[in-house]
C-alpha cells in the first residue's frame, strides 16, 4: 500500500487505541497530583515514538524530573526542510468528578465524540502528529521532509522547564517550520489556523485576619471578615461592566486594525450556537453584543477569578472565616507589556485595604500573548493542506487562550513560522468536565497533516 491516506483510514482504530491507552494514564501535571504518573505517561509516549520508527529518541528533564520532554526525529531527507511538531501529554485536573458523564480517564465514545480528560487537549493532538508521520512512513517508506517531534509533560502547569530545555537544545530542535498541534478549530466543519493568542497573568491573593475560624455569634462583630475584605479588594479590579479597571493596562491595548476587523466580520458567527457551546444559562446575559464576541475573545483583555476559597460548602457553619484565598487571571492582548501589567496588577492589589486588612500576592506567573504575520509561504501550504484534509477552506482565527512558549520556539528557531492547528472544536470543553474530541475533526486533522508533510 503506498497511499498514506488509505493507510491511515485502515489503521484509524489502531491509532485511537493508542489514544485510549494514553488517556488512561492520569498525567495531571499540577502540583498536588502525583508527578510520577506524568513520568509514566512520558515513558508510554517514548514507546509510541519507537513504534512509529522515530530515531534518536531522547528524554530531557522538565521543570520537575518526572515531567520530561520527549524528543524523536526522522531526518532522512537530506537537503529538504525540517518540520518540528509539538504536542503535550500532560493534562489538566479532571475538575468536579460528579459532573463527568463517563469516567474522566476512560476514553468513552458517544455521538461521534471521544470523552476523557486529555482526549483532545492534547493527547489527541499528539496522536494526530504521530498518526500522520506513521501513515506516511508505513505506506510510502519515507517522508519528503525531515521531521522532529517534541512531546511536553508540563504544558498545563506553565511549561516551567521549557525555556531551559530550548536554550540548551537549540541545535537539536532547529527547524524551518513549527507545527503546534494544540489549538482550536473554528467549528466542527471549518479548520482554524490560529494566528494570535492571548497572554495570561495569574496570581494568588490572600487575606488573613484570624488564626482560625471562630463562632460568628460569640465573636462576630468586632472581628474583620477576611472573605468580605478579599471580595472588596478583588472588586476594585474591574469596572461596572467587568472590564479591567486599571487605566495603564487598558491604555496598552491596541484597537483593532481595519484589516483585523474585516477578517472578524467575514467569519460566520451564530450567537445561539455560541451561547449553547459556552454553556451560558438561558437567563444569563452576555457582557457584549453578538457582533463583539470574537473581538472580546481574541483581542480584548479579560479578568477572571478562577477560584475563591474561604471555607467549603460542607464546612459552612456560622463562623467568621480566618482567611480567604483567590486565584485570579488576566488574559492579555497586543500590545500589553506583560511584565509591566503584572507589576501594575500586583501593586494595585497590595495598595487596597478593606477593614484595615491588606492582601498578600504570591505565585505570580506571566505568559505572553502572541500574534504572527502570515506572509511566510508555509501558511499558504498549511491552508492548502487543511482545505484538502477538511474538504473546505480553513479560516484564520485568534485564540483567547494562551500558549506562552510559541514565542520561545519562534525566537529559538530564528523566527521560523509557527503553524497552530489542533483537534479541538467549540464542543471540546478543554480544561472543563466532559472534555471530548470529535472523531471526525481528529480524522480531518490527521489527513491535513499527511497532506502538509507530503507537500514538500
Ligand atoms: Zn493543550
Amino acid at each position: 500500500m503506498s497511499d498514506p491516506l488509505q493507510y491511515f483510514q485502515s489503521h484509524e482504530t489502531d491509532y485511537l487505541k493508542k489514544l485510549k491507552h494514553l488517556v488512561a494514564i492520569p498525567s495531571v501535571s499540577f502540583p498536588g497530583f502525583e508527578q510520577k504518573v506524568v513520568g509514566e505517561c512520558g515513558n508510554e509516549v517514548k514507546k509510541l515514538f519507537t513504534e512509529v520508527g522515530l530515531e534518536n529518541i531522547q528524554t530531557f528533564p522538565g521543570g520537575h524530573p518526572e515531567r520530561p520532554y520527549i524528543y524523536g526525529e526522522w531526518l532522512k531527507a537530506p537537503g529538504r526542510p525540517t518540520v518540528l511538531m509539538y504536542g503535550h501529554y500532560d493534562v489538566q485536573p479532571p475538575g468536579n468528578l460528579d459532573k463527568w458523564q463517563s469516567p474522566p480517564f476512560e476514553l468513552t465514545e458517544k455521538n461521534g465524540r471521544l470523552f476523557a480528560r486529555g482526549s483532545a487537549d492534547d493527547k489527541g493532538g499528539l496522536i494526530a502528529n504521530l498518526a500522520a508521520i506513521d501513515s506516511i512512513l508505513k505506506s510510502v517508506g519515507s517522508l519528503p521532509v525531515n521531521v522532529k517531534i517534541l512531546a511536553e509533560g508540563e504544558e498545563e502547569c506553565g511549561s516551567g522547564g521549557l525555556d531551559n530545555f530550548v536554550a540548551k537544545n537549540k541545535s537539536l530542535i532547529q527547524a524551518d517550520v513549527i507545527i503546534i498541534t494544540d489549538a482550536d478549530n473554528y467549528d466542527e466543519q471549518t479548520a482554524g489556523l490560529t494566528v494570535s493568542l492571548r497572554g495570561l497573568i495569574s496570581m494568588s491573593v490572600e487575606v488573613q485576619a484570624l488564626k482560625q475560624p471562630v463562632h460568628s455569634g460569640l465573636l462576630g462583630g468586632p472581628l474583620p471578615d477576611s472573605a468580605m475584605a478579599l471580595s472588596k479588594i478583588l472588586a476594585t479590579l474591574v469596572d461596572d461592566s467587568g472590564e479591567i479597571s486599571i487605566p495603564e493596562i487598558r491604555e496598552m491595548v491596541v484597537p483593532l486594525s481595519a484589516d483585523d476587523r474585516q477578517e472578524l466580520s467575514s467569519l460566520p458567527f451564530d450567537e445561539h450556537k455560541f451561547r449553547d457551546e459556552s454553556g451560558i444559562l438561558p437567563e444569563t446575559k452576555l457582557r457584549c453584543s453578538a457582533g463583539e464576541i470574537l473581538e472580546h475573545l481574541w483581542f480584548k483583555p479579560s479578568f477572571s477569578i478562577n477560584c475563591f476559597q474561604a471555607s467549603s460548602q460542607a464546612q459552612a457553619g456560622n463562623v467568621v472565616v480566618a482567611s480567604a484565598w483567590a486565584r485570579i487571571g488576566l488574559r492579555t492582548v497586543p500590545n500589553i507589556d506583560n511584565e509591566k501589567a503584572k507589576q501594575l496588577l500586583q501593586e494595585h492589589i497590595e495598595r487596597q485595604t478593606a477593614f484595615g486588612l491588606k492582601a498578600k500576592v504570591s505565585n505570580v506567573s506571566v505568559g505572553t500573548w502572541w500574534k504572527t504575520k502570515t506572509d511566510h509561504p508555509a501558511f499558504k501550504q498549511m491552508e492548502a493542506a487543511l482545505a484538502k484534509g477538511w474538504g473546505r477552506a480553513s479560516v484564520k482565527i485568534g485564540c483567547g487562550g494562551s500558549i506562552p512558549f510559541v514565542q520561545t520556539f519562534t525566537d529559538a528557531l530564528g523566527g521560523a513560522p509557527a503553524l497552530l492547528i489542533g483537534v479541538c472544536d467549540p464542543k471540546t470543553f478543554a480544561h472543563s468536565e466532559n472534555e471530548s474530541m470529535s472523531i471526525e475533526v481528529w480524522r480531518k486533522s490527521v489527513r491535513s497533516l499527511i497532506h502538509f508533510l507530503s507537500s514538500f
